[in-house]
């Protein structure tokens, strides 16, 4: 029995040991706390950057995507009846725009410019999210500058899975800016 508790009644003791239960809750609590603060904070600061990269790709002159690297990114958004790929589960219904959908998942919101489909507007098509020469998607989707192929064991999606066996992933890399 140590010195302390030989020192102390049993209800006292009994005391201590919440007290000092309750301080350690409160350290772990605070420091859990500033890790969430730390995280939220380098993910505005990521989404941020991201989005200063998509718009230096399109420069002053509306510069697009190649085809192969938009197409690609329409399965990801999209995806494909005939290949039985349902819809990104992030892809959400635009508010604003009719028939239209926004990345529900990378923080840009629902604005012209970060439609998945091409707006048509006074007989003008407009520039959308998947235009951007330069793009990332936060589930690193073929098409995209993040993209990163399917690991096995490791990263399992089966919607990506789907698309690398259609294209391959050299493709993919190639064709994802
Ligand atoms: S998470 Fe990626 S694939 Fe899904 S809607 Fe957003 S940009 Fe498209």
């Amino acid at each position: 029995m140590s010195e302390e508790r030989k020192q102390l009644t049993s209800k006292e003791y009994k005391e201590l040991l919440i007290k000092r239960a309750r301080e350690q809750y409160e350290l772990i609590r605070k420091k859990q706390e500033s890790d969430e603060k730390f995280v939220e904070k380098t993910n505005i600061l990521q989404k941020a950057k991201s989005f200063g990269e998509s718009m230096v790709s399109r420069g002053l002159t509306n510069k697009k995507a190649p085809e192969e690297t938009k197409n690609l990114r329409v399965l990801s958004c999209h995806g494909s009846e005939e290949l039985g790929l349902p819809p990104c589960a992030d892809r959400k219904d635009s508010r604003k725009f009719e028939n239209s959908f926004y990345c529900g998942a990378c923080g840009c919101g629902d604005k012209k410019m970060t439609q998945l489909v091409t707006l048509v507007i006074n007989g003008k098509e407009q520039y959308s999210k998947l235009d951007f020469p330069k793009v990332s998607c936060p589930l690193k989707m073929p098409g995209f500058s993040t993209y990163l192929p399917s690991q096995e064991g490791v990263s399992e999606n089966s919607r990506k899975k789907t698309i690398e066996d259609k294209y391959g992933v050299e493709y993919i890399k190639k064709n994802s800016t």
